[in-house]
């Protein structure tokens, strides 16, 4: 018998899952990867092999409505289809919010299950896709042991004053503090370190997670000590589709003298803003790179990200007193030829330099100095929800016996 994870990684419309081979001896091994788009209506399931290739497509009707627990059934269906001497021990969920309360990865029971509800206020946009299909695997599969990771753990090293608003202290109490997100990502980028560079690992390295949701985290010897998204997954740099820091004043404006509800502002900020919504075009970079020579708009919206990108940088290095090496990571940062060399050019104060050709052609090191380096690690939060589901659940004898 070999023990298998599924990862899932639930948002409104979609359920992305990975399915890890429990028993290899270093990382879990991944073994079939895909989606589950349309969950409201004409939903598609796509499920590939570990090397990419397509393994399996279906479609639903569009008067048909699979949501999260048809998507979650099926996978589970189509897993003991295609058994093999698989089995399935454990099941790993991405949740965006672990509050205060969550400082790890944690083995789901009814406690933990209403804890997580609480969370809910949190992150309402996200939290409650995160938790659907939890209660639905709880549900219908109870005998299998789920594990809650979370984007906000791996922030809970920072100091005190990296996590304040200046607030009174009776709001902070109520949890309004910077949390920060993307955790998993960072995790995984600082598991990296000492096999990309050992320096790394003893140093301070700030890492750029560029995709649809984008933001820096700074690292001492492998340890958050600030990230730039705070109390919501809305702070900070400037991503697909959402704002970044605006000034509180400005929602309150929009609230008063426009006559916003909080839910109209909320919409705008999160899913009208952004790279979308200064270009007037798009939220996704390749489009506008396509289009940055001829509408203005799309230029402005990339100089405005990478001018916050390096902003960003600027106040980080400061809490890190100082910069060993920067890692570009997540779509943008994986891909993006142009804003990694737009960012670097502009980070010439902190003593990087781009080596052209490596970044053209995609290598790991692109930096010509040897004091101050620029690196592209590709993220794989999927990886490290599975080795926190090992962790959890105990070694991997303990899975196999
Ligand atoms: P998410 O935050 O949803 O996981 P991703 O990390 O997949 O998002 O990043 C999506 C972003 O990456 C989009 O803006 C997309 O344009 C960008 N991207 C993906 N591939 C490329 C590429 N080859 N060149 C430039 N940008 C790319």
């Amino acid at each position: 018998m070999t023990p298998v994870f599924i990862v899932l990684n639930a948002g409104s419309s979609s359920l992305k899952f990975q399915i890890f081979d429990a028993q290899n001896a270093m990382d879990p091994c991944v073994i079939f990867k895909g989606l589950f788009e349309g969950l409201g209506s004409a939903a598609r399931f796509l499920v590939r092999d570990g090397a990419g290739k397509t393994l399996d497509e279906t479609s639903w009707a569009s008067d048909e409505k699979l949501g999260q627990e048809g998507a979650v059934m099926h996978l589970v269906s189509w897993l003991r289809a295609h058994r093999n001497g698989r089995e399935l021990v454990a099941v790993g969920h991405r949740v965006v919010h672990g509050g205060e309360t969550f400082t790890g990865p944690v083995l789901v029971d009814e406690s933990v299950l209403s804890s997580l509800d609480t969370l809910i206020p949190l992150a309402p946009l996200h939290q409650p896709h995160n938790l659907a299909p939890i209660r639905i695997v709880h549900r219908r599969l109870p005998s299998i042991p789920q594990v809650a990771c979370f984007d906000t753990a791996f922030h809970r090293t920072q100091p005190d004053v990296a996590t304040m608003f200046a607030i009174p202290k009776d709001m902070r109490d109520r949890g309004v503090r910077r949390y920060g997100f993307h955790g998993l990502s960072y995790e995984y980028i600082a598991s990296r370190l000492a096999d990309t560079d050992p320096r790394l690992a003893s140093g301070r390295v700030i890492v750029a997670h560029l995709g649809n949701g984008a933001s820096l985290c700074a690292l001492n010897k492998g340890v958050s000590i600030a990230t730039t998204m705070g109390f919501s997954a809305l702070d900070g740099l400037p991503m697909g589709t959402r704002c970044g820091s605006i000034d509180a004043g400005a929602i309150f404006y929009m609230l008063r003298e426009m006559k916003l509800t909080p839910a109209e502002a909320e919409n705008i900020l999160y899913t009208r803003s952004g790279l979308l919504g200064v270009s007037g075009l798009s939220n996704d970079m390749r489009t506008l790179r396509a289009n940055a020579a001829e509408k203005a708009d799309a230029r402005r919206a990339i100089d405005l990200f990478v001018y916050r990108i390096t902003r960003e940088i600027g106040s980080l290095t400061a809490a890190l007193g100082g910069l060993d090496a920067l890692v570009f990571t997540g779509g943008i940062g994986e891909n993006d030829v142009a804003t990694r060399a737009e960012v670097i050019a502009a980070l010439s104060w902190a003593g990087l330099t781009l080596d052209e050709s490596a970044n053209v052609a995609g290598e790991r090191l692109i930096s010509t100095r040897s004091d101050v380096t620029a690196w592209v690690i590709p993220t794989n939060e999927e990886v490290v929800i599975a080795r926190q589901i090992r962790s959890v659940m105990g070694a991997a004898t303990q899975l196999t016996a």
